[in-house]
Formats: structure tokens, C-alpha cells, sequence
């Protein structure tokens, strides 16, 4: 770590109570990266066009040629005691044959992380999910022992995109094999959704932003407090070697919005001078960023995660 960045590490991101945890104060708010699980994923699928002898110079493939990936969600902490969670990890609901494919642990790293900071999921008030993906969503419910799945945090609304809920739900073949509707159908039977339509705030200083793109109704979410801010990405960029606008995933619905959108974001990012929070980099959680003439973006200040 260079003194720079160490000393910024310092500054910013304090070790928790748990290995696993990271905190980061944001104005008053208080930031937290909690695992929702770490898996591995085709490396082809995660860098769609990008040849192979490009993108394992960045991110090396194991045998299988998997490479290693996080679900950092983050816990948001507010003065006023709210406590919002984004995203939610992949949860438990596998078979043996599944977790070996994906190297998925049988346990929920995302409880375990929250019993480390002394909570449970009905501490949560709020769950903003950025897509309904299985790596995203499927840590928001859980199979109890009656076998019926219900949501996990028992006292939160959930907020997920109303296009994306559509869609999610719509039961049309191009679509059921991408979402798995028992990981979500349970919070509307609960009464615990609710839908946004595109750009809205979702509470003081935590506001949704419509992205398309990787799924109809993906959305980034942006995190302000006085002069500080932050943008948790999501899918529109899930690590720090997606940042070239032409460096995206084989599982994006829509390839040329998400290139057009990611790049506004970034955009916006490095003009407003804002923190930039990665959902699935393993190695750094969060980061600043700066133009570049070569790969359009580049993390210049990364903050080591988990
Ligand atoms: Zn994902």
C-alpha cells in the first residue's frame, strides 16, 4: 500500500468490529461493507466481448476458468438510528451441486457479518435492492422450517425498481431463466414492497438512480450527506476492471445502455469528486476515481475491502 493510499485508508475506512466488515464515515452517516457471500463466476461471462488474454491480466482465472468474486452490500447507518441495507448477497437456498459450481460457502456470511457489528436482520428498517439477480436479491428471503420462504428482515421495506419488479415477475421465457422469482415473490405477499419509478429519493440523503442496462430496472444508489457523497454502482459496474466503458459482462441485458450509463455515472462521479462503492470487487470495496485518456476511467485511491 503506497503512504497515500494508506494514509486515506486510514482516514477513512477504520477496521470494525468483525475481519470482515469495513467502516467509512460519510458526513453523519456511517458506511459499512458486509459480505453477502463470496462466490466465482465464468470469467468470459464477466467480460462479455473483452478477449481473455485482456482481462486475466487484471482478474487471473482459476482451472475452471472462474474468477473470484465478492457481494459487498452495504449497511447505512443514519444519525437519526435508520438502518439501511444494500443489497443482499445470494443467501443460503442452494444445492450441494450449485455451491460447488460457484464455491459458495453453506452458511450466510451477510448474518454472520451483521451479528459481528451486534445486530440481526430485524435491526434493518430498509433493504434497496439494485436488481433482483440471484447474487443480489437472494439473500432478502430465507426457507424457514415449515419450508415456506419469507423474507429475512422481518421489519424492512424492501425497494426495488418497478420495472425491474415487472419484468422480474413476468413470467416470459427470456426471462424466468434470468430470475429466480422465489427468491422475491414472498415480499409482496408480505406487504413489505414497495416500488420506485426511476430517479427518486428513498430517505434523507439516500436516492435511487435508474441505470438499465444490466437488467430493465437496475439501479445505482446514490449516498449524500453535507458535502460528502458516494454511489453504490451496482451491476453498471461490478469491479474496478469493468471502469472502460467498452469492459462489460456477457450477463448484461442491454450492452450499449450500459456503456452509455456507466459512463455517465463515472462521469459524475470523478466532476463531483464522490466515493465509488463496488458491489463485486474482491479486493477493493471502495474507491476514487479519475479520467483517463486509455481506459476512460482508473481507480487511483482504492480502499481494500473484506
Ligand atoms: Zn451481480
Amino acid at each position: 500500500m503506497s503512504p497515500l493510499i494508506a494514509i486515506v485508508y486510514r482516514a477513512y475506512y477504520t477496521p470494525s468490529r468483525c475481519e470482515q466488515n469495513r467502516t467509512m464515515q460519510l458526513g453523519d452517516f456511517t458506511l459499512t461493507t458486509i459480505s453477502g457471500g463470496r462466490f466465482r463466476l465464468d470469467g468470459g461471462a464477466m467480460f462479455g466481448v473483452v478477449p481473455k488474454p485482456l482481462w486475466e491480466r487484471c482478474l487471473p482465472a482459476d482451472e475452471k476458468n472462474r474468477v473470484p468474486m465478492a457481494t459487498n452490500c452495504l449497511l447505512i447507518e443514519a444519525p437519526d438510528g435508520t438502518r439501511t441495507l444494500i443489497d443482499t448477497g445470494y443467501g443460503t437456498r442452494f444445492t450441494d451441486k450449485q455451491r460447488a459450481i460457484y464455491e459458495m460457502p453453506n452458511r450466510s456470511e451477510l448474518v454472520d457479518g451483521l451479528n459481528t457489528l451486534g445486530l440481526t436482520p430485524s435491526d434493518i428498517d430498509m433493504v434497496i435492492l439494485s436488481h433482483l439477480h440471484f447474487d443480489h436479491a437472494g439473500g432478502g428471503c430465507q426457507q424457514n422450517i415449515d419450508g415456506q420462504v419469507r423474507p429475512l428482515f422481518t421489519n424492512a421495506q424492501y425497494i426495488v425498481q418497478r420495472r425491474e419488479w415487472d419484468v422480474a415477475m413476468c413470467g416470459e421465457s427470456e426471462w424466468s431463466a434470468i430470475y429466480d422469482r422465489s427468491n422475491f415473490a414472498c415480499l409482496a405477499e408480505s406487504g413489505q414492497l414497495e416500488l420506485v419509478d426511476g430517479d427518486a429519493e428513498i430517505a434523507a440523503g439516500i436516492q435511487a438512480r435508474l441505470t438499465g442496462g444490466h437488467s430493465p430496472g437496475h439501479q445505482a444508489i446514490v449516498i449524500q450527506n453535507g458535502n460528502e457523497a458516494a454511489v453504490y454502482l451496482g451491476d453498471i459496474c461490478p469491479t474496478w476492471d469493468h471502469l472502460p466503458m467498452m469492459w462489460c459482462m456477457a450477463y448484461d441485458a442491454n450492452v450499449v445502455d450500459v456503456r452509455r450509463e456507466k459512463t455517465k455515472l463515472l462521469g459524475e462521479i470523478v466532476d463531483r469528486q464522490m466515493w465509488a462503492l463496488s458491489d463485486h470487487d474482491s479486493r477493493h470495496a471502495a474507491a476514487r476515481l479519475s479520467r483517463d485518456k486509455r481506459r476512460d476511467f482508473v481507480a487511483d485511491t482504492l480502499v481494500e475491502s473484506l
